[in-house]
């Protein structure tokens, strides 16, 4: 048995997938009466059950060869997949460093799996454990690191994933959600050097498409071809399938798009720093800024009568907010209004 193979829950080994009519039959043909569809009208027919055009394009883009591609509906789909592909329920345990995406836990806990939740030191970086008794222990499955961390938005260190990746038994989740903002280089050219290794991207963020939900996974060619056989068969609609194909023929506006988000974030880290009820500001690699401001609950309430919404993260602390990079009006709108907070705070007294 090879390595994945052993990490793959038992039962699973044995299980003869569902084999669809496009499994069965993917080539052209003139008359289609194989999946019972109906023969009239758009989007009537069921979409590639492997994406193989748009994981084409991707690869085009990226330089990840297709064979080591998984697409997902969002990488929230890939997340749960990926528990219930590996992780034995009421057995095997994910590994995540709090604060973080909150959808580890809550995937693991819905499929009945326990998440450690360890801790990320003061710079925002993961504590791992010198305990050689966690790196060997067979049933810690999964070991999801953030890069940059969703919601403090520094970068992990590349040394600590390396040693994750050297020392943990299991899969080493890598979440790349953010890494179009960040300087570092995507962990994806590494694939060949550690089979363990899966990172997760997603056109949600940089690529502007949460709406279409696609979500990617660049690992091994045995885990996509597990996550192949254990996902539903048409995950991703041909919707879905289209706004992505036609985002990344539109390449240059991405590009675009990413350097004023970049541009954005300086100004509004700079303006935000400003400001006299700012404890301390976080560096972003990412389209979102983490700080900590004094009286954040009522600021947070203020904001909200106005229309603009930020994000509490109570996870970090009872002051922190987490605000998402929007347009330069949009910015401007947050800093005027929180300007607008701190003077009428202080003419009351
Ligand atoms: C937003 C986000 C995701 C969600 O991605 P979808 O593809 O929209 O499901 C995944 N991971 C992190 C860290 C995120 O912040």
């Amino acid at each position: 048995m090879t390595r994945i193979e052993q990490l793959i829950r038992p039962e699973l080994r044995r299980l003869k997938p569902y084999s669809s009519a496009r499994d069965e039959f993917s080539g052209k043909a003139e008359v289609y009466l194989d999946a019972n569809e109906n023969p009239n009208g758009n989007y009537n027919r069921y979409p590639d059950p492997f994406q193989n055009e748009l994981k084409k394009e991707l690869s085009l883009y990226n330089g990840v060869p297709t064979e080591n591609m998984f697409i997902g509906n969002g990488s929230d789909e890939i997340i749960d997949l990926l528990i219930r592909t590996f992780c034995q329920p009421g057995q095997d345990k994910i590994v995540t460093f709090v604060p973080t995406y909150g959808m580890y836990k809550v995937s693991a806990e819905i499929n009945a799996v326990d998440a450690i939740e360890l801790n990320l030191d003061e710079n925002f970086q993961p504590k791992l454990p010198q305990d050689p008794c966690f790196w060997e222990n067979p049933t810690n499955k999964l070991l999801f690191l953030c890069s940059p961390n969703n919601p403090t938005g520094n970068s992990i260190g590349e040394n600590i994933v390396l040693e994750c990746l050297n020392r943990f038994k299991g899969l080493v989740v890598l979440d790349e959600a953010y890494i179009q903002f960040a300087l570092g280089e995507s962990w994806s050219k590494r694939l060949v050097d550690f089979p363990n290794l899966v990172v997760l991207q997603t056109m949600s963020k940089a690529f502007g498409l949460a709406g279409a939900r696609v979500g990617l996974a660049f690992a091994n060619v045995e885990v996509v071809s597990w996550l192949n056989k254990l996902k539903p068969p048409y995950n991703v609609s041909e919707l879905n399938q289209k706004a992505a194909l036609e985002k990344l023929k539109n390449k240059v506006q991405v590009i675009d798009e990413i350097a004023k988000i970049l541009e954005q974030r300086a100004i509004l880290f700079e303006e935000l720093g400003a400001l006299e009820l700012t404890q301390k500001l976080y560096p972003s690699d990412a389209n979102f800024i983490l700080g900590i401001f004094e009286d954040a609950t009522e600021l947070y309430a203020y904001l909200l009568e106005r229309g603009i919404v930020v994000r509490r993260r109570k996870d970090v602390g009872e002051n922190a907010l987490r605000v998402s990079i929007g347009t330069e009006a949009e910015n401007k709108k947050l800093i005027q209004t929180i300007k607008t907070f701190i003077r009428e705070k202080s003419t009351v007294y």
